[in-house]
């Protein structure tokens, strides 16, 4: 059994490469991989920071903490151009949506800004529902993948170690060590480190121990399109019925949420569903020529619908960093960014997150 570092980390989605990241400037950090970086949830993501979610533009756990965490762990990677100064629109698609925006608005003003009909038509003439929209401008939408990968790699030139193609079959704890058994192919080795840190994201079904976490996965799925050649102006990330991100001369649309499913491929009826509902908000997207379509997989926890993280009941060195739902960027950057003190100290980990034993 080799003892390869301090800290393994299962999963290379974005919580374990924002953990990889963090935790490698004062420690030892191995990863394994199953696939290759952002290959399960992180790799259909289409990258929204959104901090007012929902129907009501409702703001997230630690509001202002989790929107400056991705600029800021962006930043000490040294790759701040991910993010691009874009802010985001959410436009009332529903008539009731206008009051919750105004609210959100006046709650929280240097966040977010109520602009009017006519201020929406004059500045993005593109975008359809005339009811006005809430403007969000220190958020907007990054590339998972990439975002993923630059951690990593910022990691590696910590001396972090990232193994892909090496999926874990089972893990467990002595006194001493947790223990972490990778396939090999035509064998399995078992490498040991001070802790295990499973990141799995929608890699859980197979193992009792995280599904009796109370675990459940919503699939969907993200269609890149052409960009109609009518659109006028410029047009930052939208969020109103679905979403709609722009990249390059091609948007990404999403999204879809699929709670009763059997594979992992795109579902062409789900394009269909989010080119119809994104129309909404950009005339003529149900006709914009697809060029691509990935699903994943949200996992979420079925009570709090917040992210876990912490020991597994009744370990001290397996942890699990996951359930991340669909806001991912909004809670792994920050989440991880306090991981180094969470771990020399777990009763730290605020109580929202934590895993309690029962
Ligand atoms: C369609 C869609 C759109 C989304 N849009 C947004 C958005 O706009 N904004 C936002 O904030 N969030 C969004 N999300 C949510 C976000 O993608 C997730 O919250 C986040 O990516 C989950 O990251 P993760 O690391 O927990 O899981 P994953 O990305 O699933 O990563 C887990 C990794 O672990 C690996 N793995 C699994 N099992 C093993 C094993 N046994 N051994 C080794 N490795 C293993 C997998 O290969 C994978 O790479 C979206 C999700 C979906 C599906």
């Amino acid at each position: 059994m080799r003892h390869t570092a301090d800290i393994i980390i299962v999963g290379a989605g974005l919580a374990g490469a924002c953990a990889a990241f963090t935790l490698s400037r004062d420690h030892q950090v191995h990863v394994l991989e199953a696939n290759e970086p952002a290959s399960g949830a992180s790799g259909a993501a289409a990258g929204l920071v959104n901090p007012f979610m929902g129907r009501r533009a409702r703001p997230v756990w630690r509001l202002r903490e989790a929107l400056d965490a991705v600029p800021t762990i962006l930043k000490h990677a040294d790759a701040a151009g991910l993010f691009p100064d874009t802010g985001v629109l959410r436009p009332a698609v529903e008539p009731d949506q206008v009051e919750p925006f105004q609210e959100a608005a006046d709650a929280h003003p240097d966040l977010a800004t109520w602009l009017s009909p006519g201020a929406v038509q004059k500045r993005y003439p593109a975008v359809r529902p005339d009811r006005g929209a809430l403007y969000i401008p220190h958020g907007g939408a990054v590339d998972v993948g990439a975002m993923v990968q630059a951690l990593l790699d910022a990691a590696e030139a910590r001396g972090a170690t990232v193994e892909t193609q090496a999926p874990v079959l089972y893990w467990r704890e002595t006194p001493n060590a947790a223990v972490a058994e990778v396939d090999r192919g035509d064998d399995t080795e078992e490498l040991r480190a001070d802790r295990v840190l499973l990141a799995l994201g929608q890699g859980f079904p197979p193992f009792p121990e995280l599904r009796r976490l109370g675990l459940s996965g919503v699939k969907g799925q993200t269609v890149r399109v052409r960009q109609p050649k009518n659109l006028t102006g410029t047009l930052p990330p939208l969020s109103g019925r679905g979403y709609v991100v722009p990249d390059g001369d091609t948007l990404v649309l999403g999204s879809n949420y699929n709670h009763d499913f059997d594979d992992l491929a795109p579902d062409p009826d789900a394009t269909a569903y989010i080119q119809e509902k994104t129309s909404k908000m950009i005339s003529n997207l149900d006709e914009a020529h697809v060029l691509d379509e990935t699903a994943g997989v949200r996992v979420k926890h079925v009570d709090t619908n917040e992210p876990l993280l912490g020991p597994l009941p009744r370990r001290d060195r397996l942890w699990t960093f996951t359930a991340l739902g669909s806001k991912g960027l909004l809670t792994a950057p920050h989440l991880a960014l306090h991981l180094p003190t969470y771990l020399h100290d777990p009763t730290k980990i605020p109580d929202p997150v934590s895993l309690h034993d029962e």
